[in-house]
């Protein structure tokens, strides 16, 4: 599949367009930010791990019944995926507080909540992605009522069978972010599920496996990304 023109350039990823108009390739850089684009890096094959990461869940959730729009990876740093309009809206689903919610509510890092917990950012740089509710989407119509009930009903479906599945690989699923898009007027699910979008615990030791290594300078990033890698994909690159 050709690469045509770029449509877009994200902090980690580029869009490209395809000779089919419904199809666009999604390649995966080494780029690495933090803090709204104040920290930034290179993080030697992010792009491959993150990739190969995506494709593997991508396909675990497709064979459970949530549509995505992962079509297959085309080389270790592109996918072809199906060509979304983007809702204007993060998902964020957690299992176990860290991060903003254990600084929000005051409560340790590494809390395991009593049920899960979705929450919604609207997606704007400029103001620093701020937290929204079901309330603002619908009066701002970021996403009809409907849409929204779709893609809450996924994020609880997707983080249930993500739970499970990273358990067997002694891999504690913290949270994550989702993002979803309109596809033929159906809600699927978009962008990418790795290191960079989640929290990720070894299940044993509690030692971060994630971006967090980065954010906080812990080092042993490629390290803890190829381990990911290893454990959800079965290899090394
Ligand atoms: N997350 C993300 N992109 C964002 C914000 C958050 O992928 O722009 C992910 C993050 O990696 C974590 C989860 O969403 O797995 C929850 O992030 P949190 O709200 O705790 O914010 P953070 O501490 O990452 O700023």
């Amino acid at each position: 599949m050709e690469k045509m023109k770029k449509l877009y350039e994200g902090k980690a990823k580029i869009i490209y367009a395809t000779r089919d108009k419904d199809t666009v390739i999604q390649y995966f850089k080494d780029d690495a930010t933090a803090f709204n684009g104040k920290k930034k890096d290179t993080i030697e094959g992010k792009g491959i791990y993150n990739a190969a990461i995506s494709s593997k869940l991508f396909l675990l959730l497709e064979e459970k019944g949530i549509p995505t729009h992962f079509i297959k990876l085309l080389s270790p740093r592109e996918m072809l995926v199906k060509k979304i309009q983007i809702l204007p809206i993060e998902v964020v689903a957690r299992n176990v507080a860290a991060g903003s919610l254990a600084k929000r509510l005051g409560v340790d890092e590494g809390l395991v909540l009593k049920k899960p917990v979705l929450e919604y950012y609207y997606k704007d740089d400029a103001l620093g992605d701020p937290m929204v509710n079901e309330f603002h989407i619908d009066a701002m119509g970021w996403a009809t009522k409907k849409q929204l009930e779709s893609l809450k009903g996924s994020a609880l479906k997707i983080n249930n069978i993500l739970q499970k599945f990273f358990l067997k690989k002694k891999i504690e699923l913290v949270d994550f972010k989702l993002e979803f898009g309109l596809y033929k007027g159906k809600v699927i699910l978009g962008d990418e599920i790795s290191p960079d979008t989640c929290r990720f615990w070894d299940l044993n030791t509690r030692e971060k496996m994630d971006k967090d290594r980065f954010r906080r300078d812990l080092g042993g990033i490629v390290d803890a990304y190829q381990e990911v890698m290893k454990r959800v994909v079965g290899a090394k690159c």
